[in-house]
């Protein structure tokens, strides 16, 4: 799998965006630079559709020999913080992107903003409205309407000029004026129609602090952040293809511009089915109690597919497979798995664990000396076809876990697991016959009892006779408990919140379900984070903060594979 810094695997993807990039530098545009950024908003954390952002900007960089940025757009104080900030740079580093430079914050830029907005106030191109927000949203009509003329219009420069920085002095209650771009209210482009560029906000920031009683519109702020920066390709998503002609109108009409112009080219946001990728449902599912935080292993976001286990090179390697396209599109879920699965297929260490446990005595194993069952050490592989990752020793005995699916008193068809009179495998152990079983009042069994054929330790009978399941087991006595979360989709609905529907009526209530395991002795040194594949049943990432915690990442079973079936 390719990596951002691997130097052996070059062959760089190939979309609409990266040729228009390849077309300007062969024009000289820019004078051959290329310089892109990520600008998230430190409103939230980041979530995999950023990673296709983060992946396409320091992508593109690197291929072209240019410079990736960082900045965050943080023109909102009431809902910014340093928790964001800090949190989206460890999300951005652990998804392997290191940005040129120093990280850059839109509000740093907050003074040359303010005295742009002064040259559109001298050319005639701004003016203070004293209307509130609500009549200039009704004044702006929509498609095929006509926009009203505010009355504040004509105001002249003087007027203009002095409101604006008493706007700025903080001489006047939040809401009550703005300064908007004077361009032109019949505009189709309903951008155009008189934005506004500065609103009254007496508010604390968390970088400026209580300097600005007023602040830029994320529109006045990001063309020319992007601009004071030297950034050369602008990449946005699509939603912001109506805003291309407002950015170029401010940059056409400021005159000192540090760099030549951005140019803005907009792709498609990364969608997934059973997903919601939106930082305000996010934050509803966290101060609801939907989930436990921003980083439950349920969230798509960055930092709870962390924990869930997913590698990150796994989810480069997913966001570069889907590629850059100008049209929205949904990816099926099951794709991104199968990225995870593959990677972790490769890497992951195999141990055995026991996630609904069920007793099994057998009833002919050697006890020693003290009439205590003897304990027998069995070799195991840790990956099944890579050599290099060793092999382990594991306790066998007479008392036994194993799964409660893999017995059954009454087999039916096609059921070759354990139940009365049939042998099996235990992997790498030995090979056992059950004879009867308990039960409790509801006839579930609650302790299997078995005999073994001493003459197959490793698993493997010396007349060579088959047996037809090779199941996996824990030794009782020396057995580690931990607490597993099975996860299942956060929300049912493939398109939560299409046609109409409201998204939180599809979340899947039963999207975690807890057990209390059995795990092989090794995994009491699981190391914080790692992902392990339980054999048989998927692959399992140990809690950061508690390894005695594992998270489901992904089950075994291909199901992309699946649905690519169903559809040919
Ligand atoms: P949200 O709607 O969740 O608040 P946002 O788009 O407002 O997300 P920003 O912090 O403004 O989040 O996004 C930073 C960058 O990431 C922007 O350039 C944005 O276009 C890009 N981005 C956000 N979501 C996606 C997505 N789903 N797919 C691709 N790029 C995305
Ligand atoms: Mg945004």
């Amino acid at each position: 799998m390719s990596t951002p810094n691997d130097e052996t695997d070059r062959d760089s993807p190939s979309d609409f965006v990266r040729d228009k990039v390849v077309a300007d530098t062969a024009a000289g545009k820019y004078h051959g630079r290329v310089q892109t950024r990520f600008p998230p908003e430190p409103n939230g954390f980041l979530h995999i559709g950023h990673a296709k952002s983060i992946a396409l900007n320091f992508g593109i960089a690197e291929e072209f020999g240019g410079e990736c940025h960082l900045r965050f757009d943080d023109t909102n104080p009431e809902t910014e913080d340093q928790s964001y900030i800090d949190g989206i740079q460890e999300d951005l580093a652990w998804l392997g992107f290191s940005p040129s430079g120093e990280t850059k914050f839109a509000s740093d830029y907050f003074g040359q903003l303010y005295e742009w907005a002064e040259q559109l106030i001298a050319k005639g191109l701004a003016y203070v409205d004293d209307q509130d927000a609500e009549t200039i949203s009704e004044q702006r009509g929509g498609f095929g309407q006509p926009g009203v003329e505010s009355p504040y219009r004509e105001r002249s420069s003087d007027e203009n000029f002095d409101l604006f920085r008493r706007m700025k002095a903080g001489e006047f209650e939040d809401g009550s004026r703005v300064l908007r771009a004077k361009i032109d209210m019949q505009a189709d482009n309903m951008q155009l129609r008189d934005p506004v560029l500065y609103r009254i906000r007496h508010a604390h920031h968390y970088r400026t602090l209580d300097e600005w009683n007023i602040y830029p519109t994320y529109d006045w702020a990001h063309g020319q952040s992007d601009a004071i920066e030297g950034t050369t390709h602008s990449l946005c998503t699509l939603e912001f293809a109506d805003h291309r002609g407002l950015y170029d109108w401010f940059l056409a009409n400021i005159d000192d511009l540090p760099y030549e112009a951005p140019e803005q080219t907009e792709f498609a946001r990364l969608n997934l089915t059973h997903t919601v990728m939106s930082k305000r449902v996010f934050r509803r599912l966290v101060d609801d109690g939907h989930v436990d935080g921003w980083d439950d292993p349920r969230m798509p976001t960055l930092r709870g597919l962390r924990r869930r286990g997913y590698p990150p090179a796994a989810i480069r390697a997913f966001v570069e497979h889907i590629g850059v396209a100008k049209t929205n599109s949904v990816h099926d879920i099951e794709l991104l798995e199968s990225f995870i699965r593959t990677e972790l297929n490769e890497h992951a260490t195999r141990r055995m664990a026991v996630l609904r446990p069920l007793q099994v005595t057998i009833t002919n194993w050697p006890t020693d000396a003290g009439g205590q069952p003897e304990v027998v050490m069995v070799e195991v592989a840790n990956h099944p076809k890579d050599e290099s990752a060793g092999t382990r020793m594991v306790p066998f005995s007479g008392e036994l876990w194993i799964e409660q699916d893999d017995f059954k008193l009454e087999p039916p068809p096609k059921y070759f697991r354990l139940s009365p009179g049939r042998e099996v495998r235990l992997r790498a152990g030995f090979l056992v016959t059950a004879v009867d079983a308990d039960v409790d009042a509801d006839g579930h069994p609650t302790l299997v009892r078995c005999t073994y054929d001493p003459a197959s330790a490793g698993g493997s009978a010396p007349d060579g006779r088959k047996v037809k399941a090779t199941m996996h087991w824990v030794s009782a006595a020396h057995a580690v408990d931990a607490t597993v979360h099975l996860y299942d989709r956060l929300f049912t609905d493939p398109h939560p919140g299409s046609d109409g529907a409201e998204v939180f009526d599809s979340l899947n209530p039963s999207s975690r379900e807890t057990v209390a395991a059995k795990l092989e002795p090794a995994l009491a040194e699981a190391n914080p984070g790692e992902v392990y594949q339980f054999e048989r049943l998927g692959y399992f990432a140990t809690d950061p903060g508690d390894t005695s915690v594992f998270h489901r990442t992904v089950g075994l079973r291909d199901e992309w594979a699946n649905i690519q079936k169903r559809r040919q």
